[in-house]
């Protein structure tokens, strides 16, 4: 999506397949003969579409001068234990923690943040996986039997307090290499299994104080990592306060909504920036839906006949819960979004979107 929003700027993208090190384009993912090394010296810029990438790759494109956002915010979004370390560091308010690196810590963690907790790899989760929760403390033993098969000193646990939030937010924001932001509103997330399904942005209910609280929380980020992109912060909102739950240093699925709900979309954003561009207008064209489509095969384009329904199919191989593409569906307010929810649901085969109907319907109520 990247590439797509960088061809009519002139933006020509390549990607390297950070398996083999191959230089594939990134559309149709044929492989281009052209060394990592020779394209590292060709480029003008380089940057990263997720944070896990091998260390020895990350220190050669750090190396040359060119990777933006920073290897420090690229490693920061990779480990949970740096970015708990820089929310403390910055006094961001978060989910409260501890770090585990021994399964003989989980009683005391217990002691500590209650039964209820959920246990995050510190490394390489994403979408749910690399994730335990506990419900009740009698489970504990079955749980440290099953975490200590792990090797925690390499890869320490951050063990959470599982918070009875009122919703999921995110903001997903781009910093220019000038120190310029931009800020795209918050968006309302909805997950099922501990993956995203549903963003409605703007957000239903968000007030200049929130959308204010999230911005400050932004800028303390983006600042202190001096951040050249797009970066995206998911909280949790309890009441009127903001929790950090996690920071990721690129776009992010909760944006892909402003591919046709903003002026210019995340991915455009993050191109200007890396490139030393102006920044783009972030302005909400309309109330957008983004709908996940999660482990299910292809189906009809019938759908399209809804007005406001726009498919990205991203032509991967299907797989239980991986992400095989999106809707965004835009309308002039949230109820009419509600209906057109409606509608593709009538043409979905609905059983993967276990969030499609309940979510027009409180749309619907707003
Ligand atoms: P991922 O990298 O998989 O997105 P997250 O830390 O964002 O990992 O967790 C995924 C989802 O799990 C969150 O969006 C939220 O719905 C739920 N979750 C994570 N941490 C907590 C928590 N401390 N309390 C309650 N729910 C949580
Ligand atoms: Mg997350």
């Amino acid at each position: 999506m990247m590439a797509l929003s960088g061809y009519p700027l002139g933006i020509s993208v390549q990607a390297v397949d950070v398996v083999d090190n191959k230089i594939v384009d990134p559309v149709t993912k044929h492989i281009i003969n052209n060394s990592l090394d020779r394209v590292i010296e060709e480029v003008n810029a380089i940057t990263v579409e997720f944070e896990s990438i091998p260390e020895d790759l990350l220190e050669l494109v750090h190396g040359s001068g060119k990777l933006k956002p920073s290897v420090e915010a690229i490693l920061t979004g990779a480990d949970r234990v740096r970015e708990k370390k820089l929310l403390e560091k910055l006094e961001i308010a978060n989910c409260p923690f501890e770090i585990v690196t021994d399964v003989e810590e989980l009683d005391a963690a217990v002691d500590k943040l209650g039964e209820k907790l959920i246990i995050k790899a510190s490394r390489d989760g994403y979408d749910g996986y690399g994730q335990w929760r506990l419900q009740n403390q009698s489970d504990l033993p079955e749980l440290k039997l099953k975490l200590s098969k792990l090797n925690l000193h390499k890869v320490p646990l951050i063990v959470e307090k599982m918070l009875n939030f009122d919703r999921e937010l995110s903001l997903v924001a781009v910093r220019s290499s000038k120190g310029d932001i931009a800020y795209y509103p918050l968006a309302e997330n909805l997950h099922y299994q501990g993956q995203l399904h549903v963003s409605i942005a703007p957000a239903p209910k968000v007030d200049e104080a929130l959308s204010q609280q999230a911005q400050e929380i932004f800028n303390k980020l983006a600042e202190s990592l001096d951040y050249v992109g797009v970066l995206a912060v998911e909280f949790f909102q309890i009441g009127e306060q903001l929790l950090v739950n996690e920071i990721a240093p690129r776009v992010h699925n909760s944006g892909h909504w402003t591919m046709q709900g903003s002026d210019t979309c995340q991915f455009e954003n993050h191109l200007r920036a890396v490139r030393g561009l102006p920044l783009g207008s972030t302005k909400v064209t309309s109330p957008t839906a983004m709908i996940n489509i999660i482990g299910c095969k292809d189906f009809a384009r019938d759908m399209l006949s809804i007005p406001g329904c726009h498919l990205h199919w991203y032509g991967k191989t299907p797989r239980k819960k991986r992400k095989m593409g999106h809707f965004n569906l835009c309308a002039d307010n949230y109820a009419e979004l509600g209906n057109t929810m409606l509608a593709l649901a009538e043409y979905v085969p609905i059983e993967y979107f276990p969030m499609l109907k309940d979510e027009a319907a409180r749309l619907l109520k707003l």
